[in-house]
């Protein structure tokens, strides 16, 4: 059994982690006493707004050596990688006869290959650890599909496929890899819906609200704790019960 004696301070390193979902993960991890970085893509965070100790190292999940030199760095600082939250993002909505070639595959390249792109990094240093934890932030649409969201879906569910044959890969050596599929949350993303949008959004979310980015780090945090040893593989959604059943 583990026992909070046990626990130990990790390294992780949260993709995307300047604001939204992955600052809420980034903050939390440094709350429970984590050496916590996050990438950046252009502008560095203002100073203040990443808790003390958060490191800030730049990577756009689209180029292999930018990610390589993001893990260099936090591992130069930090040590190895230990958790990893593949959180980087991008919509680019439209339906599928004005969706052109460009906006299908530039999504794709940023949320699917770019997920492919940190986890082999991760799991280079992992396995010789013996120890890793890699969690994919997904999305219910991934699982169940939106109109005017073909190419976000399909990077969104392609990723599912991925975590699952690296939880194969990888279960072996005590590196878990799982998914958390987000519902609607409150961030920049959401924002850029009009209230329309969002109030469709909301009408099938059984619990009747949008959900805060807090929500998705608490199911984040569990996935990576060292309690999660025996979970891989798995999709937990953070829905407000949305895609139950599905
Ligand atoms: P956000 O737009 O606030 O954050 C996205 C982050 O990804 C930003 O830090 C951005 O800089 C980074 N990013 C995007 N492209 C990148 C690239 N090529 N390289 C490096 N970084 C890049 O949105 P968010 O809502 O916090 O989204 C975080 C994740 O959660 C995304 O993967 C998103 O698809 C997913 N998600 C969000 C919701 C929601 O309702 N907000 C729902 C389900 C899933």
């Amino acid at each position: 059994m583990i026992t909070l004696a046990d626990k130990q301070p990790r390294t992780v390193l949260v993709t995307g982690g300047n604001r939204g979902i992955g600052l809420a993960c980034a903050r939390r991890f440094a709350a429970d006493g984590h050496r916590v970085a996050i990438t950046y893509r252009t502008a560095a965070p203002e100073p203040g707004s990443l808790p003390d100790g958060v490191l800030a190292v730049r990577a756009d999940v689209t180029s292999a050596a930018d990610v390589e030199a993001a893990f260099n760095e936090v591992e130069a600082a930090f040590g190895p990688v230990e958790i990893v939250v593949s959180n980087a993002g991008i919509t680019k909505d439209t339906l599928i006869l004005r969706m052109s070639e460009d906006d299908f595959t530039d999504v794709l390249d940023a949320n699917l290959t770019g997920g492919f792109r940190v986890a082999k990094r991760a799991v280079k240093s992992m396995m010789r650890q013996r120890y890793g934890r890699i969690v994919f932030i997904s999305s219910v649409v991934g699982l169940v599909g939106q109109a005017g969201q073909a190419n976000y879906a399909a990077s969104k569910a392609g990723l599912v496929g991925l975590a699952r044959s690296l939880a194969r890969e990888f279960a072996s050596r005590n590196i878990t890899v799982n998914v958390v599929a987000p519902g609607p949350i409150a961030t920049d993303m959401t924002d850029a819906l009009t209230d329309a949008q969002r109030a469709a959004m909301v009408n099938g979310v059984p619990a009747g609200r949008i959900g805060e980015a807090d929500e998705v780090a608490e199911a984040v945090a569990f996935l990576a704790s060292d309690g999660a040893a025996y979970v891989t593989g798995i999709v937990v959604p953070v829905d407000g019960g949305l895609t139950m059943g599905a």
